[in-house]
């Protein structure tokens, strides 16, 4: 065995190997959701299993692991406990007794089934037809808590917490529930009291204007530019789901959708994968790089090249989408804009600010206004929850979401393609995940009170379209960071306490109220 300090750098050196592969993947899987026609579906799921048994053949590797414990041995290689390289080989090891627990065969079968399942769901979906999809989900659910079983029951947890683990490291479901439970409660009261005595805004200026495809692209572009995201180290294309896929060192994709009408739909999908990808663009990607190891690493395929959870990632992007862009600020600067480039007209700064912060429910998740979102979350969490007890059955399913959309949301569910079949998540075996998207809306809120203090005239920058300076503080504070703090910790050197809704129903409530005259 070499000396740690070789150890470390054939670790990192190996691990870069196995993250070169993934981006493949995640190129494959950016395309299939882009420009791959259909009749490539079957060969595409092939590409993708033999991809997934590659990249988990190499993070499982004896050598790997007989690395891992070189490093752990060696206190003057790991430094301070919370140091960087320290944190690298806590991740490490973290993520190799995470893979090393799933037999190659399940990961190859997860990627294949989960490639097919998509495709599935998107003639299920626009047929609105359940059963067509059924079948499907029960491979996916089965699998996904093969998956689980693999990881293992955390003492005194539930199956569901191997899955959470993977997306958002160290929170378990019984302290999600005790984050969403005065949530529901305080947003519920909220929300009646918005209902029974509020006058909602009228919508009318976004819904009036009918705006070319093109011009809304020109004018997402105009917007991204301003948020600093650079466009010579990523793109914006359009696809039916929106997503960021951050695929290497100087290639972070974007994509978003767009209809002629409601033109804030598209903006705002594209402001909120464009937090995602400055995110990405923030990571110590390559060498040269400010990152955490110094110049002698090169960090892609490290952990300090890595996001720290899906909850902070979603944090970023809700923080742009909303809190920035939902803002009088954000239109005080962009109208102007709008006008000349989108020819927009008949709208105030007043009236759009208005008409794009209501809390009004409804059935879709991804267009849901802020005050309401979480709710949508919470029905998700409580169902997969459910589906991974054993607690639900698969064909249960349709009937339990259109119950909870009627209790937690007050709506009638009028169809599966409006319910159950919305999102394409469950399709690729992402159980766990949902909750990551109200925590971000929560780290959101909590870290912008520091923001505010951090950053006094934060108001009038964003005022002037100078969004420089915010996105200096989170590359600061949290992007050069890595994975360098798991979410927790970093939560509390932000805003020196624990994550909870107080933060975010504060906010919601100030905003919300003037604009129903409350
Ligand atoms: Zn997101």
């Amino acid at each position: 065995m070499p000396d740690a300090q070789a150890a470390f750098a054939e670790l990192c050196s190996l691990s870069r190997q196995a993250a070169v592969l993934g981006s493949v993947s995640a190129l494959l899987g950016w395309d299939q959701e882009t420009y791959m026609p259909a009749g490539g579906s079957g060969a595409r799921a092939d590409q993708m299993a033999a991809l997934a048994a590659l990249v988990h053949e190499r993070r499982t590797s004896t050598r790997m692991g007989d690395l891992i414990a070189a490093c752990e041995g060696d206190a003057k290689l790991l430094g301070e406990a919370d140091g960087p390289v320290a944190a690298c080989v806590r991740e490490f090891r973290r993520d190799y007794d995470l893979a090393t627990k799933l037999p190659t065969d399940l990961v190859a079968e997860l990627a294949r089934v989960g490639s097919q399942t998509q495709e599935v769901w998107k003639a299920a979906r626009s047929a609105s037809d359940f059963p067509m999809y059924a079948p499907w989900l029960e491979k996916m659910v089965a699998l996904t808590r093969r998956k689980a079983e693999c990881y293992g029951v955390p003492k005194g947890g539930e199956l569901y917490d191997a899955l959470l683990e993977e997306y958002e490291p160290g929170m378990t479901s019984a302290q999600v529930g005790a984050i969403f439970t005065p949530l529901r409660t305080r947003l519920a009261a909220f929300l009646a009291e918005v209902k029974g005595k509020g006058k909602p805004p009228s919508a009318r200026c976004i819904e009036a204007a009918k705006i070319d495809p093109k011009l809304q692209h020109e004018f997402g572009l105009f917007v991204l530019n301003a948020m600093t995201f650079d466009l010579n180290a990523g793109r914006l294309d359009t696809t039916t789901h929106p997503f960021c896929s951050g695929l290497g060192p100087g290639d972070t994709r974007l994509t978003t959708r767009y209809r002629d009408e409601r033109f804030t739909d598209a903006l705002y999908g594209t402001m909120h994968e464009a937090g995602h990808g400055l995110y990405e663009q923030g990571l110590p990607k390559s060498r040269g790089a400010t990152g955490p190891l110094g110049d002698a690493f090169d960090p892609f395929g490290t952990p300090m090249s890595e996001s720290i959870s899906l909850g902070i990632h979603e944090s970023q992007s809700r923080m742009w989408e909303n809190l920035v862009g939902r803002s009088r600020e954000f239109w005080v600067w962009a109208l102007p804009h709008a006008r000349k480039i989108m020819g927009l007209s008949g709208c105030t700064e007043d009236e759009l600010y208005r008409a794009v912060n209501t809390a009004t429910p409804s059935f879709i998740r991804v267009e849901a206004d802020e005050a309401t979102y979480n709710l949508h979350i919470m029905v998700r969490f409580e169902i997969e929850r459910a589906l991974v007890k054993g607690d639900l059955s698969i064909a249960d399913v349709p009937g339990a979401w259109n119950t909870a959309y009627k209790d937690f949301l007050g709506v009638d569910v009028p169809d599966d393609r409006r319910g159950c079949l919305q999102d394409v998540h469950w399709s690729f075996g992402a159980i766990g995940y949902f909750p990551t998207y109200t925590l971000g809306n929560l780290y959101a809120a909590q870290f912008w009170e520091t923001i505010r203090r951090d950053l006094p005239n934060l108001s009038g920058q964003i005022a002037s379209g100078e969004l420089a300076p915010l996105r200096q503080w989170l590359l600061e504070n949290i992007h050069r960071h890595g994975k360098r703090y798991r979410a927790a910790d970093l939560c509390e050197r932000i805003t020196g306490r624990p994550l909870s809704a107080d933060a975010f129903v504060n906010y919601i409530e100030r905003k919300i109220r003037p604009i129903y005259g409350l």
